[in-house]
């Protein structure tokens, strides 16, 4: 998940530039359009498009993982608050140790 903010932050921080300085070469009107474009093309689509990634990748460790019924697990960065670590589906950083069920 931090890779996908970290990425959209990366073409954020050129597209911008980009269209400040693009602004002075062509008419305002134009501009604007093309600046709304740039951002939806160079910036939100690859963002929605790897979160959808990140998601499929990530559903069976949410859906069927003794982590995904515990409380200390995040579904949204599948994480493990307590160990600080990613579980996946062969890997259960506390092999069950530590499991506590959600409130
Ligand atoms: S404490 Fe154990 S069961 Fe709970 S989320 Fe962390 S690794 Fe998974």
């Amino acid at each position: 998940m931090g890779e996908i903010v970290f990425w959209t932050l990366v073409r954020l921080a050129i597209v911008i530039p980009g269209l400040i300085i693009l602004s002075s070469y062509i008419d305002f009107r134009y501009w604007w359009f093309i600046s709304i474009l740039a951002i939806y093309l160079l910036v939100i689509y690859p963002t929605v498009s790897q979160y959808r990634k990140f998601e499929e990748r990530s559903k069976d460790v949410v859906e069927g993982t003794l982590c995904s019924s515990c409380k200390h697990f995040s579904p949204s960065s599948v994480f493990c608050n307590k160990y600080d670590k990613h579980p996946t589906v062969d890997y259960i950083p506390c092999e069950g140790q530590s499991w506590e069920p959600k409130e």
